[in-house]
Protein backbone atom coordinates (compact mmCIF):
# COMPACT_ATOMS: atom_id res chain seq x y z
CA UNK A 1 0.00 0.00 0.00
CA UNK A 2 1.30 3.45 -1.37
CA UNK A 3 0.31 6.60 0.64
CA UNK A 4 -0.10 9.77 -1.96
CA UNK A 5 -1.12 13.33 -1.13
CA UNK A 6 -3.12 13.51 -4.34
CA UNK A 7 -4.34 10.89 -7.43
CA UNK A 8 -5.12 12.14 -10.61
CA UNK A 9 -7.12 9.32 -12.58
CA UNK A 10 -6.95 10.55 -16.21
CA UNK A 11 -4.29 12.14 -18.01
CA UNK A 12 -6.46 13.82 -20.38
CA UNK A 13 -6.84 18.14 -20.53
CA UNK A 14 -8.69 17.90 -16.94
CA UNK A 15 -6.35 15.73 -15.21
CA UNK A 16 -3.53 17.28 -16.76
CA UNK A 17 -4.67 20.74 -16.00
CA UNK A 18 -5.21 20.12 -12.75
CA UNK A 19 -2.09 18.08 -11.85
CA UNK A 20 -0.07 20.98 -13.62
CA UNK A 21 -1.59 24.13 -11.33
CA UNK A 22 -1.09 21.64 -8.08
CA UNK A 23 2.41 21.45 -9.06
CA UNK A 24 2.25 25.47 -9.38
CA UNK A 25 0.44 25.45 -6.02
CA UNK A 26 3.47 23.05 -4.15
CA UNK A 27 2.27 19.55 -4.45
CA UNK A 28 5.09 17.18 -5.19
CA UNK A 29 3.36 13.70 -3.81
CA UNK A 30 1.02 13.49 -6.44
CA UNK A 31 0.59 11.17 -9.15
CA UNK A 32 -1.26 10.75 -12.63
CA UNK A 33 -2.53 7.45 -13.60
CA UNK A 34 -3.93 6.63 -16.80
CA UNK A 35 -4.52 3.40 -18.51
CA UNK A 36 -3.22 4.61 -21.83
CA UNK A 37 0.42 3.86 -23.05
CA UNK A 38 0.81 7.88 -23.65
CA UNK A 39 -0.67 10.84 -21.50
CA UNK A 40 -3.23 13.01 -23.19
CA UNK A 41 -6.72 11.54 -23.16
CA UNK A 42 -8.96 11.67 -26.38
CA UNK A 43 -7.49 14.48 -28.32
CA UNK A 44 -4.83 12.22 -28.72
CA UNK A 45 -6.72 10.56 -31.74
CA UNK A 46 -8.53 13.36 -32.98
CA UNK A 47 -6.62 13.57 -35.38
CA UNK A 48 -8.30 17.29 -36.72
CA UNK A 49 -7.52 20.86 -35.79
CA UNK A 50 -9.62 22.43 -33.48
CA UNK A 51 -7.77 22.36 -30.21
CA UNK A 52 -6.02 24.87 -28.04
CA UNK A 53 -7.49 28.23 -28.88
CA UNK A 54 -8.10 29.30 -25.58
CA UNK A 55 -5.61 27.23 -23.60
CA UNK A 56 -2.19 28.35 -25.87
CA UNK A 57 -3.63 31.09 -28.38
CA UNK A 58 -2.73 28.88 -31.05
CA UNK A 59 -4.97 26.35 -32.86
CA UNK A 60 -3.78 22.60 -32.88
CA UNK A 61 -4.44 19.52 -34.09
CA UNK A 62 -5.96 16.85 -31.74
CA UNK A 63 -2.10 14.99 -31.37
CA UNK A 64 -0.51 18.34 -31.11
CA UNK A 65 -2.60 19.64 -28.03
CA UNK A 66 -1.88 16.20 -26.45
CA UNK A 67 1.82 16.27 -27.03
CA UNK A 68 1.71 19.80 -25.88
CA UNK A 69 -0.11 19.07 -22.40
CA UNK A 70 1.72 15.84 -21.63
CA UNK A 71 5.37 18.05 -22.18
CA UNK A 72 4.14 20.50 -19.83
CA UNK A 73 3.16 18.00 -17.50
CA UNK A 74 6.16 15.94 -17.53
CA UNK A 75 8.77 19.25 -17.72
CA UNK A 76 6.92 20.70 -14.49
CA UNK A 77 7.77 17.36 -12.74
CA UNK A 78 4.44 15.52 -13.13
CA UNK A 79 4.97 12.39 -12.10
CA UNK A 80 2.87 10.26 -15.22
CA UNK A 81 1.93 6.22 -14.61
CA UNK A 82 0.84 4.83 -17.94
CA UNK A 83 -0.88 1.48 -18.63
CA UNK A 84 -2.42 2.04 -15.11
CA UNK A 85 -6.23 1.29 -15.05
CA UNK A 86 -8.30 2.02 -11.86
CA UNK A 87 -10.44 -1.01 -11.30
CA UNK A 88 -11.83 -0.28 -7.86
CA UNK A 89 -12.26 2.01 -5.49
CA UNK A 90 -12.79 0.78 -1.36
CA UNK A 91 -12.67 2.15 1.59
CA UNK A 92 -10.22 5.01 0.09
CA UNK A 93 -7.86 2.71 -1.58
CA UNK A 94 -7.33 2.77 -5.70
CA UNK A 95 -6.65 -0.47 -7.24
CA UNK A 96 -5.33 -0.30 -10.33
CA UNK A 97 -4.25 -2.94 -12.94
CA UNK A 98 -0.53 -2.48 -14.56
CA UNK A 99 1.88 -4.36 -16.43
CA UNK A 100 4.24 -4.99 -12.98
CA UNK A 101 0.40 -6.61 -11.36
CA UNK A 102 -1.92 -4.85 -8.87
CA UNK A 103 -1.08 -1.59 -7.40
CA UNK A 104 -2.84 -0.06 -4.48
CA UNK A 105 -2.64 3.40 -3.40
CA UNK A 106 -4.26 5.55 -0.37
CA UNK A 107 -4.27 8.99 -1.63
CA UNK A 108 -5.35 12.26 0.77
CA UNK A 109 -7.49 13.28 -2.37
CA UNK A 110 -8.08 11.75 -5.83
CA UNK A 111 -9.69 13.28 -8.82
CA UNK A 112 -11.41 11.61 -10.71
CA UNK A 113 -10.82 12.76 -14.70
CA UNK A 114 -11.87 9.30 -16.63
CA UNK A 115 -13.72 11.51 -19.71
CA UNK A 116 -16.64 10.12 -21.28
CA UNK A 117 -17.69 7.80 -24.16
CA UNK A 118 -20.16 8.05 -27.03
CA UNK A 119 -22.79 4.88 -26.50
CA UNK A 120 -21.96 2.02 -28.15
CA UNK A 121 -24.11 -0.07 -30.49
CA UNK A 122 -24.85 -2.57 -27.52
CA UNK A 123 -26.39 -0.09 -25.22
CA UNK A 124 -28.51 1.45 -28.48
CA UNK A 125 -30.76 -1.64 -28.95
CA UNK A 126 -29.99 -2.07 -32.67
CA UNK A 127 -30.92 -5.09 -34.22
CA UNK A 128 -29.46 -6.90 -36.76
CA UNK A 129 -25.60 -8.24 -38.08
CA UNK A 130 -22.95 -8.44 -34.98
CA UNK A 131 -19.46 -7.20 -37.17
CA UNK A 132 -16.78 -5.20 -35.97
CA UNK A 133 -17.04 -2.91 -38.66
CA UNK A 134 -19.89 -1.25 -36.44
CA UNK A 135 -17.62 0.97 -34.07
CA UNK A 136 -17.90 4.45 -32.75
CA UNK A 137 -16.29 7.52 -33.59
CA UNK A 138 -13.56 7.08 -31.10
CA UNK A 139 -12.87 3.66 -32.12
CA UNK A 140 -12.40 5.27 -36.04
CA UNK A 141 -10.23 7.55 -34.45
CA UNK A 142 -7.93 5.33 -32.69
CA UNK A 143 -7.80 3.21 -36.51
CA UNK A 144 -8.09 6.39 -38.61
CA UNK A 145 -4.65 8.31 -36.94
CA UNK A 146 -2.83 6.12 -34.24
CA UNK A 147 -3.31 2.40 -35.57
CA UNK A 148 -3.16 3.65 -39.36
CA UNK A 149 -5.96 1.47 -40.81
CA UNK A 150 -9.16 1.50 -42.75
CA UNK A 151 -11.56 -0.80 -40.96
CA UNK A 152 -14.08 -0.35 -43.97
CA UNK A 153 -14.80 1.40 -47.45
CA UNK A 154 -18.54 3.07 -47.07
CA UNK A 155 -20.01 3.36 -44.09
CA UNK A 156 -23.54 5.57 -42.58
CA UNK A 157 -23.02 7.62 -39.89
CA UNK A 158 -25.65 7.39 -37.12
CA UNK A 159 -26.24 10.91 -35.26
CA UNK A 160 -25.65 14.13 -35.56
CA UNK A 161 -24.37 15.62 -33.00
CA UNK A 162 -20.91 17.82 -33.55
CA UNK A 163 -18.89 14.98 -32.93
CA UNK A 164 -20.61 13.34 -36.08
CA UNK A 165 -18.18 16.50 -38.06
CA UNK A 166 -15.48 14.51 -36.52
CA UNK A 167 -16.23 11.35 -37.63
CA UNK A 168 -16.70 12.61 -41.22
CA UNK A 169 -13.54 14.12 -40.95
CA UNK A 170 -11.36 11.43 -39.76
CA UNK A 171 -13.12 9.00 -42.13
CA UNK A 172 -12.09 11.36 -44.88
CA UNK A 173 -8.53 10.67 -43.31
CA UNK A 174 -8.72 7.15 -43.34
CA UNK A 175 -10.34 7.06 -47.70
CA UNK A 176 -13.73 5.79 -46.12
CA UNK A 177 -16.63 7.34 -48.14
CA UNK A 178 -19.63 8.66 -46.20
CA UNK A 179 -23.06 7.27 -47.85
CA UNK A 180 -25.36 9.75 -45.55
CA UNK A 181 -25.55 10.71 -41.78
CA UNK A 182 -29.02 9.33 -40.71
CA UNK A 183 -30.63 11.19 -37.65
CA UNK A 184 -33.75 9.99 -35.93
CA UNK A 185 -34.56 14.02 -34.87
CA UNK A 186 -36.66 16.88 -37.50
CA UNK A 187 -33.21 18.37 -37.46
CA UNK A 188 -29.89 18.23 -36.57
CA UNK A 189 -28.29 18.26 -32.87
CA UNK A 190 -25.74 20.29 -33.87
CA UNK A 191 -25.31 23.97 -35.13
CA UNK A 192 -27.10 24.63 -38.54
CA UNK A 193 -24.12 25.97 -40.27
CA UNK A 194 -22.43 22.20 -39.68
CA UNK A 195 -25.70 20.77 -41.57
CA UNK A 196 -24.53 23.45 -44.77
CA UNK A 197 -21.13 22.18 -44.56
CA UNK A 198 -21.68 18.60 -44.61
CA UNK A 199 -24.90 18.56 -46.98
CA UNK A 200 -23.09 21.62 -49.64
CA UNK A 201 -19.57 21.32 -49.43
CA UNK A 202 -18.97 17.69 -48.32
CA UNK A 203 -21.83 16.71 -50.55
CA UNK A 204 -23.21 14.05 -48.03
CA UNK A 205 -27.16 13.37 -47.91
CA UNK A 206 -28.12 14.61 -44.18
CA UNK A 207 -31.31 12.47 -43.47
CA UNK A 208 -33.59 13.43 -40.46
CA UNK A 209 -36.35 11.79 -39.35
CA UNK A 210 -35.01 8.87 -40.02
CA UNK A 211 -34.71 5.64 -37.99
CA UNK A 212 -32.39 3.27 -38.01
CA UNK A 213 -33.87 -0.08 -38.55
CA UNK A 214 -31.55 -2.71 -38.58
CA UNK A 215 -27.91 -3.77 -39.74
CA UNK A 216 -28.10 -6.02 -42.62
CA UNK A 217 -25.20 -8.41 -43.44
CA UNK A 218 -24.22 -11.91 -42.79
CA UNK A 219 -20.42 -14.07 -41.47
CA UNK A 220 -19.95 -10.67 -39.75
CA UNK A 221 -20.07 -8.41 -42.50
CA UNK A 222 -21.90 -5.39 -42.98
CA UNK A 223 -23.85 -4.70 -46.61
CA UNK A 224 -26.64 -2.03 -45.50
CA UNK A 225 -28.59 -0.38 -43.01
CA UNK A 226 -32.41 -0.36 -43.22
CA UNK A 227 -33.69 2.99 -42.07
CA UNK A 228 -37.43 4.03 -41.88
CA UNK A 229 -38.58 7.22 -42.72
CA UNK A 230 -42.20 9.20 -43.31
CA UNK A 231 -42.20 7.90 -46.39
CA UNK A 232 -41.60 4.12 -45.64
CA UNK A 233 -38.39 1.74 -45.11
CA UNK A 234 -35.53 1.92 -47.77
CA UNK A 235 -31.91 0.04 -47.81
CA UNK A 236 -28.57 1.86 -47.59
CA UNK A 237 -26.01 -0.61 -49.00
CA UNK A 238 -22.34 -0.02 -46.53
CA UNK A 239 -20.08 -1.99 -45.25
CA UNK A 240 -19.30 0.09 -42.21
CA UNK A 241 -21.60 2.04 -39.19
CA UNK A 242 -20.55 4.89 -37.47
CA UNK A 243 -22.21 5.52 -34.56
CA UNK A 244 -21.47 8.61 -32.94
CA UNK A 245 -22.64 11.31 -29.89
CA UNK A 246 -24.81 10.23 -27.11
CA UNK A 247 -21.82 10.86 -24.64
CA UNK A 248 -21.43 9.26 -21.21
CA UNK A 249 -19.24 10.17 -18.32
CA UNK A 250 -17.14 6.85 -17.98
CA UNK A 251 -18.97 6.21 -14.85
CA UNK A 252 -18.68 2.38 -13.86
CA UNK A 253 -16.14 2.52 -11.38
CA UNK A 254 -17.74 5.42 -9.67
CA UNK A 255 -20.88 3.99 -10.18
CA UNK A 256 -19.77 0.52 -8.44
CA UNK A 257 -17.67 2.21 -5.51
CA UNK A 258 -19.77 4.60 -4.50
CA UNK A 259 -23.52 4.77 -2.82
CA UNK A 260 -24.24 8.46 -3.95
CA UNK A 261 -24.15 7.79 -7.69
CA UNK A 262 -26.55 10.33 -9.35
CA UNK A 263 -28.40 8.13 -12.25
CA UNK A 264 -30.12 10.98 -13.77
CA UNK A 265 -26.76 12.94 -13.76
CA UNK A 266 -24.57 9.72 -14.76
CA UNK A 267 -21.95 11.34 -12.69
CA UNK A 268 -21.34 11.34 -8.67
CA UNK A 269 -23.33 14.09 -6.74
CA UNK A 270 -20.63 16.59 -7.04
CA UNK A 271 -20.74 20.25 -4.69
CA UNK A 272 -19.76 23.58 -6.34
CA UNK A 273 -16.39 22.75 -5.64
CA UNK A 274 -16.27 19.57 -7.44
CA UNK A 275 -16.02 17.01 -4.13
CA UNK A 276 -18.38 13.83 -4.12
CA UNK A 277 -20.28 13.18 -0.26
CA UNK A 278 -16.70 11.27 0.27
CA UNK A 279 -14.03 12.50 2.00
CA UNK A 280 -11.82 13.83 -0.33
CA UNK A 281 -13.09 12.77 -3.93
CA UNK A 282 -13.30 15.08 -6.66
CA UNK A 283 -14.81 14.81 -10.27
CA UNK A 284 -13.88 17.04 -13.18
CA UNK A 285 -13.85 17.18 -16.82
CA UNK A 286 -16.20 14.97 -19.31
CA UNK A 287 -16.18 12.58 -16.37
CA UNK A 288 -18.58 14.92 -14.95
CA UNK A 289 -21.45 14.97 -18.02
CA UNK A 290 -20.80 13.97 -21.15
CA UNK A 291 -19.03 15.99 -23.58
CA UNK A 292 -17.90 19.37 -23.66
CA UNK A 293 -15.10 21.06 -25.25
CA UNK A 294 -11.59 19.99 -24.73
CA UNK A 295 -10.67 23.81 -23.55
CA UNK A 296 -13.74 24.26 -20.90
CA UNK A 297 -12.45 20.66 -19.41
CA UNK A 298 -9.06 22.28 -18.98
CA UNK A 299 -9.90 24.99 -17.38
CA UNK A 300 -12.35 22.80 -14.92
CA UNK A 301 -9.46 21.37 -13.90
CA UNK A 302 -7.15 24.41 -13.27
CA UNK A 303 -10.42 25.19 -11.19
CA UNK A 304 -11.06 21.99 -9.21
CA UNK A 305 -6.85 22.78 -8.24
CA UNK A 306 -7.64 25.03 -6.29
CA UNK A 307 -10.56 23.05 -4.43
CA UNK A 308 -8.40 20.32 -3.73
CA UNK A 309 -5.79 23.06 -2.49
CA UNK A 310 -8.36 24.80 -0.61
CA UNK A 311 -9.81 21.09 1.21
CA UNK A 312 -6.08 20.08 1.78
CA UNK A 313 -5.71 23.70 3.67
CA UNK A 314 -9.00 24.49 5.49
CA UNK A 315 -11.01 21.00 5.05
CA UNK A 316 -14.40 21.78 6.53
CA UNK A 317 -17.33 19.23 7.59
CA UNK A 318 -19.69 19.59 5.04
CA UNK A 319 -23.04 20.05 5.12
CA UNK A 320 -24.92 18.90 1.76
CA UNK A 321 -28.01 19.25 0.18
CA UNK A 322 -28.93 17.71 -3.19
CA UNK A 323 -29.95 18.57 -6.17
CA UNK A 324 -32.64 16.71 -7.98
CA UNK A 325 -33.25 17.48 -11.79
CA UNK A 326 -36.17 16.23 -13.80
CA UNK A 327 -36.63 13.90 -16.73
CA UNK A 328 -36.08 16.72 -19.42
CA UNK A 329 -32.94 17.77 -18.20
CA UNK A 330 -30.16 15.37 -19.57
CA UNK A 331 -27.16 16.59 -16.95
CA UNK A 332 -26.44 19.59 -14.28
CA UNK A 333 -23.72 20.88 -12.16
CA UNK A 334 -23.59 21.19 -9.06
CA UNK A 335 -25.95 18.38 -8.12
CA UNK A 336 -24.87 18.97 -4.29
CA UNK A 337 -24.69 22.20 -2.55
CA UNK A 338 -21.92 22.59 0.11
CA UNK A 339 -23.49 24.86 2.79
CA UNK A 340 -20.45 24.80 4.59
CA UNK A 341 -18.07 25.62 1.30
CA UNK A 342 -16.15 29.01 0.95
CA UNK A 343 -17.22 28.99 -2.41
CA UNK A 344 -20.74 30.55 -2.00
CA UNK A 345 -21.66 31.33 -5.92
CA UNK A 346 -24.38 28.51 -6.65
CA UNK A 347 -24.02 28.69 -10.60
CA UNK A 348 -25.52 25.81 -11.81
CA UNK A 349 -25.39 24.46 -15.29
CA UNK A 350 -28.04 22.03 -17.29
CA UNK A 351 -28.39 20.84 -21.12
CA UNK A 352 -31.24 19.60 -21.84
CA UNK A 353 -31.90 15.80 -23.60
CA UNK A 354 -34.18 17.77 -26.64
CA UNK A 355 -34.39 21.14 -27.91
CA UNK A 356 -37.26 22.79 -26.83
CA UNK A 357 -39.25 26.14 -25.76
CA UNK A 358 -40.33 26.79 -22.28
CA UNK A 359 -39.31 27.63 -18.92
CA UNK A 360 -36.22 26.16 -16.46
CA UNK A 361 -37.80 26.53 -12.66
CA UNK A 362 -35.49 26.06 -9.44
CA UNK A 363 -38.34 24.93 -7.00
CA UNK A 364 -37.23 25.36 -3.33
CA UNK A 365 -39.45 22.92 -1.06
CA UNK A 366 -41.92 22.94 -4.03
CA UNK A 367 -41.69 26.72 -4.35
CA UNK A 368 -40.43 28.41 -7.38
CA UNK A 369 -37.44 30.59 -6.90
CA UNK A 370 -36.27 31.35 -9.97
CA UNK A 371 -37.56 30.95 -13.74
CA UNK A 372 -35.72 31.37 -17.16
CA UNK A 373 -37.50 31.16 -20.48
CA UNK A 374 -35.41 29.87 -22.84
CA UNK A 375 -35.00 27.90 -26.41
CA UNK A 376 -32.71 25.62 -26.22
CA UNK A 377 -30.74 22.87 -27.93
CA UNK A 378 -29.48 19.76 -26.44
CA UNK A 379 -25.87 20.94 -27.25
CA UNK A 380 -26.31 24.50 -25.60
CA UNK A 381 -25.20 24.66 -21.48
CA UNK A 382 -27.92 26.81 -19.71
CA UNK A 383 -26.36 29.11 -16.92
CA UNK A 384 -28.56 29.75 -14.11
CA UNK A 385 -27.03 32.70 -11.43
CA UNK A 386 -28.40 31.80 -8.45
CA UNK A 387 -26.33 33.03 -5.65
CA UNK A 388 -27.79 34.53 -2.07
CA UNK A 389 -30.27 32.01 -1.39
CA UNK A 390 -30.90 30.98 1.98
CA UNK A 391 -30.41 27.75 2.69
CA UNK A 392 -31.16 24.75 5.34
CA UNK A 393 -29.96 21.61 5.50
CA UNK A 394 -33.43 19.91 5.46
CA UNK A 395 -34.31 22.15 2.18
CA UNK A 396 -35.00 19.96 -1.08
CA UNK A 397 -34.01 21.78 -4.32
CA UNK A 398 -35.42 20.59 -7.71
CA UNK A 399 -34.78 21.37 -11.25
CA UNK A 400 -37.78 21.82 -13.62
CA UNK A 401 -38.47 22.15 -17.71
CA UNK A 402 -41.71 22.77 -18.48
CA UNK A 403 -42.81 22.99 -22.05
CA UNK A 404 -44.75 26.26 -23.58
C1 LIG B 1 -14.38 12.35 -31.70
C2 LIG B 1 -14.12 13.57 -30.82
C3 LIG B 1 -13.76 14.79 -31.40
C4 LIG B 1 -13.54 15.90 -30.58
N1 LIG B 1 -13.18 17.10 -31.17
C5 LIG B 1 -12.94 18.18 -30.38
C6 LIG B 1 -12.50 19.43 -30.95
O1 LIG B 1 -12.34 19.55 -32.17
N2 LIG B 1 -12.26 20.48 -30.10
C7 LIG B 1 -12.44 20.35 -28.75
O2 LIG B 1 -12.21 21.32 -28.01
N3 LIG B 1 -12.83 19.19 -28.17
C8 LIG B 1 -13.08 18.11 -28.97
N4 LIG B 1 -13.48 16.92 -28.40
C9 LIG B 1 -13.73 16.88 -26.94
C10 LIG B 1 -12.46 16.70 -26.12
O3 LIG B 1 -11.65 15.71 -26.65
C11 LIG B 1 -12.85 16.35 -24.70
O4 LIG B 1 -13.74 17.33 -24.22
C12 LIG B 1 -11.67 16.32 -23.73
O5 LIG B 1 -10.70 15.42 -24.18
C13 LIG B 1 -12.17 15.90 -22.34
O6 LIG B 1 -11.12 15.94 -21.44
P1 LIG B 1 -11.11 15.03 -20.13
O7 LIG B 1 -9.79 15.26 -19.51
O8 LIG B 1 -12.33 15.27 -19.36
O9 LIG B 1 -11.22 13.51 -20.68
P2 LIG B 1 -10.36 12.69 -21.71
O10 LIG B 1 -9.59 13.54 -22.63
O11 LIG B 1 -11.29 11.72 -22.33
O12 LIG B 1 -9.31 11.92 -20.78
C14 LIG B 1 -9.72 10.92 -19.89
C15 LIG B 1 -8.54 9.98 -19.61
O13 LIG B 1 -8.91 9.09 -18.57
C16 LIG B 1 -8.37 7.83 -18.85
N5 LIG B 1 -9.14 6.80 -18.14
C17 LIG B 1 -10.46 6.52 -18.24
N6 LIG B 1 -10.82 5.53 -17.42
C18 LIG B 1 -9.68 5.13 -16.78
C19 LIG B 1 -9.39 4.14 -15.79
N7 LIG B 1 -10.35 3.33 -15.29
N8 LIG B 1 -8.13 4.02 -15.35
C20 LIG B 1 -7.15 4.83 -15.81
N9 LIG B 1 -7.36 5.79 -16.75
C21 LIG B 1 -8.61 5.94 -17.22
C22 LIG B 1 -8.49 7.70 -20.36
O14 LIG B 1 -7.55 6.77 -20.87
C23 LIG B 1 -8.19 9.13 -20.82
O15 LIG B 1 -6.83 9.32 -21.16
C24 LIG B 1 -13.69 15.78 -29.18
C25 LIG B 1 -14.04 14.55 -28.61
C26 LIG B 1 -14.25 13.44 -29.42
C27 LIG B 1 -14.60 12.12 -28.80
Amino acid sequence: MNNIQIAIIGAGPAGLSAALELKKLGYDDLLVFDREDEAGGTPRHCGHLGFGMFEFKRVLSGPDYAKKLAKLAIDSGVNIKLKSTLTKVENGVLTFSTPEGIKQYKPTCTLFALGARETPRPDRLVSGTRSPNIITTGTLQRFAYLQKIKPFNKAVIIGSEIVSFSAIMSAKHAGIKIEAIIEEKDEIDSFCVIKYMVKYLLKIPVLTNTKLKNINGEDKKVTSVSVSTDEGEREIPCDGVIFTGQFIPESSIMQKSFDDFNFSNNSLYISQNFQAKDDGFFVAGNALRGALAAFKCYFEGKKVAKNIHDFIRFKHQPELIKIEADENISWYYPSMIDLKSPTKQHLTALRLKKRAKGAIKVLLNGRMIYKKNIHAFPFMSINIPWKDIELKPQDVIKLEFVNN
